[in-house]
């Protein structure tokens, strides 16, 4: 049989159920969906395709999926660092969101946003934030493959200045993208018990589940959310949309940092996952999520870099070192989430995260060709002893030479191949610039 495209001469990290390694081999894709997975054996040419990649003896993968990120907020990174989670949203984000956020911006912050996924694996992620409909046109012109929402929040937000037409807004953006576009999948995502009224919160699920879609939210981000949420209902913050009927399977909770033993049984009977941003927790002192306790109680739980603003970069390469080291040193065990488990976070168990278990996040046959090869010629990832130990502790996402999203070429050779770069990062200086020259008044007129 020939294929469309053949990559081949690489080590195949599968990630699939029993975790295969291929230590050379090659896989055959046609129509953007995986034929075959086989190890290469010598004096055998591989099969003919219309277009063969030579990996070069690299590192071939799942493409990465990020599942909690806001894409546009790349706008602010480095905005305003080394502050805590309310008064950096307060005081420094809701601020510039309502002031700058706007198609033009969103637009050019999201391709941005994009295009640093791209470079660095990630072919698939999930999340949400305000006009939405630009997010999505964005992200689809680039090829990445995306779950969208548009961002609900009881007060008025960029595109939405009245919160009384919240719901309704997310819904129509819903309707309009659902089975649009093979790339972009629609959700509802709601930004927190704190910030949503419980009408609001059970209006939007209903939303989701018409349409049977997923549900976001972040919960149990800090302590002062969970100190709030018992004083105002009498309940954790879990506890309390568990009690508004809004956990299933079709639920993605970001962060779930402030938990006891009820709440992590809740999530895991309920069957909803969990998007865990370490370094966005870490950056905000938000907290250190119960993750090897949540993963004891078989919660599906996912890999998020968060917005830019909090993080301040979206390779989840170093996100899964930070997780990996992170949940060793708080448990203190170096046995604690090996690295391919967090391989699986960042991979098959993000893509069930998110709900596309059944299309994406390993490499197997009938799957979509969301790959990614790694160039492993380089100081730092030499010698290779253990490909899995090299993805999580070695390599960054410069070390991403192709990425393929449904067979697809995004990445060729470090270059982006749907994107202008230049152009986006000339667009994206020229709106920093205005952003900038507002926070110079703004402290001007302060002083
Ligand atoms: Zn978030």
């Amino acid at each position: 049989m020939d294929f469309d495209l053949l990559i081949h001469n690489g080590i195949l990290v599968t990630v699939d159920r029993t975790q295969r390694i291929i230590p050379n081999g090659w896989i055959g894709i046609q129509g953007g969906v995986i034929q075959a997975i086989e190890p290469a054996w010598p004096n055998q040419a591989p099969p003919g395709a219309g277009t063969c990649v030579d990996a070069a003896g690299g590192l071939v993968m799942p493409g990465l999926v990020n599942s909690h990120t806001h894409l546009p907020m790349s706008l602010f990174r480095g905005l305003a660092d080394d502050l805590p989670l309310i008064s950096w949203l307060n005081d420094h984000i809701f601020p510039a969101e309502a002031r700058f956020i706007e198609p033009e911006t969103v637009y050019w912050a999201t391709r941005l946003a994009c295009s640093e996924m791209l470079l660095s694996g990630t072919t698939c992620c999930c999340g949400g934030y305000f006009h939405e409909d630009t997010v999505a046109v964005a992200v689809a012109e680039t090829g990445l493959r995306a779950v969208l929402a548009q961002g609900v929040i009881d007060f008025p937000a960029p595109g939405v200045p009245d919160p009384l037409h919240n719901v309704t807004h997310a819904r129509e953006f819903t309707r309009r993208w659902k089975e649009q576009h093979r790339l972009v999948t629609p959700s509802i995502f709601c930004h927190a018990p704190y910030t949503c009224s419980d009408r609001t919160l059970t209006a939007a699920k209903a939303a989701a589940d018409e349409l049977n879609l997923l549900f976001q939210v972040h919960v149990a981000e800090t302590r002062f959310e969970r100190d709030q949420s018992i004083s105002r209902t009498g309940h954790s913050p879990v506890a309390h949309l568990e009690r508004l009927n809004l956990l299933d399977r079709r639920t993605l909770m970001a962060h779930c940092i402030w938990l006891d033993d009820r709440d992590i049984a809740i999530i895991a009977n309920r069957g909803c996952a969990v998007a865990h941003c370490p370094e966005s927790n870490m950056k905000l002192a938000s907290g250190i999520a119960p993750l090897t306790r949540l993963l004891a109680a078989g919660v599906t739980v996912g890999l998020g870099t968060d917005g830019c603003a909090s993080n301040n970069n979206l390779d989840l390469f170093g996100e899964m070192a930070t997780a990996a080291k992170l949940h060793k040193l708080a448990s203190g065990d170096p046995t604690a989430l090996d690295a391919a488990r967090v391989i699986q976070m960042a991979t098959r168990d993000g893509a069930r995260a998110i709900g596309m278990a059944d299309r994406i996040g390993s490499l197997e046959t009938g799957k979509q060709a969301d790959i990614i090869v790694l160039d492993t010629r380089a100081p730092h990832l030499t010698p290779l002893y253990h490909p899995q130990s090299h993805l999580v502790y070695a390599a960054g996402g410069a070390d991403v030479r192709h990425v393929f999203v449904a067979g697809q070429a995004l990445v060729r050779d470090r270059n982006l191949l749907t994107v202008d770069i230049d152009q986006v990062i000339d667009r994206v200086n020229a709106i920093a610039a205005d952003i900038r020259s507002n926070q110079h008044q703004k402290s001007i007129r302060q002083d």
